[in-house]
C-alpha cells in the first residue's frame, strides 16, 4: 500500500510553513507515528546539515531518522528561487532527484510530511512549478499562509488554484509568523485570526486551524493521519 503524505504548500514564501510542517511532524510523532519528512530542494542554505535551514528542523522534529541530507539532497546558497539560486552556482535543480530523494523514507515512514519551496506557483526548478511537483507526489496539500491581513483572500485564491489544477486540499493553516501585540496588525488581536479561520473553513468547506507564533505543535483538532489518506 502506498504510504500517506501531506504536501505543505504556501500561499507565497515566508508565511510560515517550516513552522506549520515541523508542528504537524511533532503532534504525528507525539500520536506514535513514523513520518518520513522531504524538502525536494531548498534554497538560503548551502547544506542541510546547517541548523537553521528548513531540512535540519523537519529532521529535529521528526526524530532525527535518517541524515539532514536525506529530508534535503539538493541545497543552493543564494535566499532566492531554487532555480535561479542554482544557476548563481552554475547548477542546476536536479528534477529527478526531487522526487527519487523520497523515496528513502516511504519505506521506513508511517506518513510522510514534504514542505515545498515558496508558494504554490513558485518555480522550483528549470521547467517546473512546486505545484507540478505536488501533482508528481500525489499528497493532499496544506495550505499554509500568515496570520496577517489579507489571510482570507490569499487563502482562498491558493486553494481555488489548487484545486482547479486537480489537487486535493487537506486543511488550511494560518501561521503566526511574529509575536502577537508587537504592531498594529490586525491579526495581533487573536479573534481577528480565529474569525477569518472561520470564515475560510466555511466557504471552503476544510478544515483550518491556526498555528501561535512559537508553537512547536500543532493545536488538537485536526487528525493529521486522516487527512493525509482521505
Ligand atoms: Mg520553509
Amino acid at each position: 500500500m502506498a504510504t500517506p503524505g501531506l504536501f505543505i504548500s504556501g500561499t507565497d514564501t515566508d508565511v510560515g510553513k517550516t513552522a506549520v510542517a515541523t508542528a504537524i511532524v511533532r503532534a504525528l510523532v507525539a500520536g506514535g507515528r513514523r513520518v518520513g519528512v522531504y524538502k525536494p530542494v531548498a534554497s538560503g542554505f548551502s547544506s542541510a546539515a546547517d541548523e537553521r535551514s528548513d531540512a535540519w528542523r523537519l529532521w529535529d522534529a521528526a526524530g532525527r531518522r535518517l541524515a539532514p541530507e536525506k529530508v534535503c539532497p539538493q541545497s543552493f546558497a543564494a535566499p532566492i528561487a531554487p532555480p535561479a539560486a542554482a544557476r548563481a552556482e552554475g547548477r542546476r535543480v536536479d528534477e529527478p532527484l526531487m522526487r527519487t530523494g523520497l523515496e528513502a523514507w516511504l519505506s521506513i515512514s508511517d506518513i510522510v510530511v514534504v514542505e515545498g519551496a515558496g508558494g504554490l506557483f513558485s518555480p522550483i526548478s528549470e521547467t517546473m512549478l512546486v505545484v507540478d511537483l505536488a501533482r508528481a507526489f500525489a499528497f493532499p496539500l496544506v495550505v499554509v499562509d500568515a496570520a496577517r491581513l489579507g489571510a482570507i483572500g490569499r487563502t482562498l485564491a491558493a486553494v481555488r488554484a489548487a484545486r482547479a489544477e486537480g489537487l486535493k486540499v487537506a486543511a488550511v493553516v494560518l501561521s503566526h509568523t511574529v509575536p502577537g501585540g508587537d504592531d498594529d496588525e490586525p491579526f495581533a488581536d487573536r479573534s481577528i485570526a480565529r474569525e477569518a479561520a472561520a470564515e475560510i473553513a466555511a466557504r471552503i468547506s476544510l478544515p483550518v486551524t491556526i498555528l501561535d507564533h512559537g508553537a512547536s505543535v500543532m493545536p488538537h483538532g485536526i487528525d493529521w493521519a486522516a487527512v493525509s489518506s482521505a
